[in-house]
């Protein structure tokens, strides 16, 4: 049964305020509080990301009346909505209430609410937190290494407000482990009175494995790894590609919010511009983001390259605008994410260059 929050919600807004901008996608459907926008390339980002995260869960992405209905209240109204006041947002089964947008952390709830609406909030929250994608936000990058999550054992009792790094490294071990489709039958199977033995008694049924020997898998983990090589990234390393030569790289763009692949706003301030970029032979690279104008906007500005392999892979690099980094790369795929102010656009350009390790450079 959905829409009965919807209803409510709906009737207190617009007997005060007038309809609600409604925004249509393919598999989502937004519908905001009077006076706000979508960056011009946040639905097609919302629409692929349902559609790459249902392929992964192996079942269709919701079409028609089936889509995911999203209320976007960023402004005096979010507390009509059924969240936890602290809370940016949250899923009602198949419906996602938030201040941000987009709020890819609750479309995985969302998505996943087709197979439980009752799930064990360490495996609830561990898949939507090990499939959101990369921070929004350029400083959003502190990020506890694997070897500091508290142990699994402690966490698969907590509630959702303290499950942290401990549940995204055991739900992806063990989607790695024993597949998506296992991992999701043993999600379905637990809810959110399974008790510690229940969680044991159901992974030696559907996986063939006791919670001792998972644990000693996941505490096998490399200690120094991080959420986003956690992630599957599946937006951000399936991005369009930029082409160049393997050595150096120049590009100028203009960040709007209204551009088509901005997306965003975000917490209102915020926009980020996907792309990839493969590096074919490793070595060390010079990078610089440079900002047109010196005023307040440009504090926002930044690029940040992302490893797209998992553990290991090294992490994020982030360069501010008007700074410089210097990184020994892999060959391999990167995440490059451009980001910016969402309320005044802004050009930024970013140079990657090859340089020779054992010339002084730095920032
Ligand atoms: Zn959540």
């Amino acid at each position: 049964m959905r829409g009965r929050a919807l209803i409510i919600v709906a009737a207190a807004l617009s007997a005060c305020e007038g309809p609600l901008e409604v925004f249509e996608g393919e598999h989502v459907v937004v519908r905001a509080e009077p006076g706000f926008d979508l960056c011009g390339g946040t639905m097609a980002h919302m629409d692929e990301f349902v559609a790459r995260l249902a392929a992964e869960m192996q079942q269709a992405p919701p079409t028609g009346d089936e889509r995911i209905e999203f209320r976007w209240y960023p402004g005096e109204h979010w507390a009509l909505l059924p969240c936890r006041r602290s809370a940016f947002g949250c899923a009602r089964g198949d419906e996602v209430f938030s201040v941000l947008m987009p709020h890819n952390h609750e479309l995985v709830h969302a998505l996943a609410s087709e197979r439980s609406r009752r799930a064990l909030p360490f495996f609830a929250e561990g898949l939507a937190e090990g499939y959101q994608g990369l921070h929004w936000q350029a400083d959003g990058l502190t990020e506890l290494p694997l070897g500091q999550a508290k142990r699994v054992q402690d966490e698969l009792g907590g509630g959702p407000a303290e499950l942290g790094l401990a549940s995204v490294g055991f739900v992806r071990l063990l989607v790695q482990q024993h597949g998506m489709a296992k991992f999701l039958a043993l999600y379905s199977l637990l809810s959110r009175r399974s008790s510690v033995t229940d969680v044991d008694e159901a992974l030696r049924t559907v996986l063939g494995v006791s919670l001792d020997e998972s644990i000693a898998a996941f505490e096998a983990l490399p200690a120094d790894c991080i959420r986003p090589q956690l992630d599957p990234k599946l937006l951000e390393c399936s991005a369009p590609a930029l082409e160049w030569d393997d050595s150096r790289l120049a590009v100028f763009r203009m960040l709007d919010c209204s551009q088509d692949d901005a997306v965003g706003p975000y917490d209102g301030d915020h926009l980020q511009v996907l792309h990839t970029l493969t590096v074919r032979e490793p070595g060390t690279f010079e990078l610089r983001a440079i900002a047109e104008r010196p005023d307040e906007a440009v504090s926002l500005n930044a690029v940040v390259m992302t490893p797209c392999s998992g553990c290991g892979g090294g992490p994020p690099i982030r360069v501010l605008a008007r700074e410089r980094a210097r990184a020994d790369l892999a060959a391999g795929r990167y995440s490059l994410r451009w980001m910016g102010p969402a309320a005044v656009p802004t050009t930024l350009g970013f140079l990657l260059e090859r340089v020779d390790a054992s010339e002084p450079g730095g920032p």
